[in-house]
């Protein structure tokens, strides 16, 4: 998925990217309110992690700003501050979840995964079409209930696809859950990747609609 930091703790923010990247997430990383609000006014994000001591000014703002134009992509706010006041403004504001800091890693992607989850409708937390299953916690996927092993962008590729069965992700839209800005984009990585998840859970698993994009499921339909 796509993940826009903002953050101004360069060590938290380095160290957050790193462990989100090694997942095959695409992180862009900005530092202040005004940064955020620009990308956020100019580009497509899958969630927000929002801090809310910012340099000119506070988190808050730029979760009203997304709000107040019915922008609805999923944030996080994160902060050091711990006050039950802070809490129910970021709430208030709009926020899907809050996370004080400090905080484990491992809690953050649960909570991540959690509002997407909720974001998506599916309750269930394994995502299945057909007969691979892909559970976003534990990172294990099965083809006919026996575990396959695929490299973290491979995973990413096929989470995208099996979040949203039957609709058509064109190779910009994989594109940009793969690469943030400054990473380098291998030509051809797409169909590379999905070249390998044919091969490891089926020619067919994955349609192609050519020039248009490709999907799981049946194209418009949903899952089989
Ligand atoms: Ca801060």
């Amino acid at each position: 998925m796509r993940v826009l930091l903002v953050e101004d703790d360069r060590m938290i923010a380095e160290s957050l990217r790193t462990a989100l990247r090694a997942e095959g997430h695409a992180v862009d990383w900005v530092r202040d309110v005004a940064a955020a609000q620009g990308t956020l006014a100019s580009e497509q994000f899958d969630l927000v992690l929002l801090d809310l001591g910012l340099p000119g000014g506070d988190g808050l703002q730029v979760l009203r700003t997304l709000r107040a134009r019915r922008d609805d992509t999923p944030v996080i706010v994160l902060t050091a501050r711990d006050g039950t006041g802070d809490r129910v403004a970021g709430l208030d504001a709009g926020a899907d979840d809050y996370l004080v800091k400090p905080f484990e890693y491992e809690e953050l992607t649960a909570r991540m995964r959690a509002v997407l989850r909720r974001r998506g409708g599916h309750a269930a937390p394994v995502l299945q079409v057909g007969t691979v299953t892909l559970d976003p916690a534990t990172r294990q996927v099965t083809r006919d209930g026996a575990p396959v092993l695929l490299s973290a962008r491979e995973f990413a590729v096929l989470e995208a696809l099996m979040q949203r069965p039957g609709a058509l992700l064109s190779r910009a839209q994989l594109e940009d859950k793969l690469y943030g800005w400054g990473d380098a984009v291998e030509s051809n990585a797409v169909s590379v990747y999905v070249h390998q998840l044919r091969r490891k859970l089926g020619a067919d698993f994955i349609g192609t609609m050519r020039g248009v994009g490709y999907y799981v499921g049946r194209p418009g339909g949903g899952a089989t």
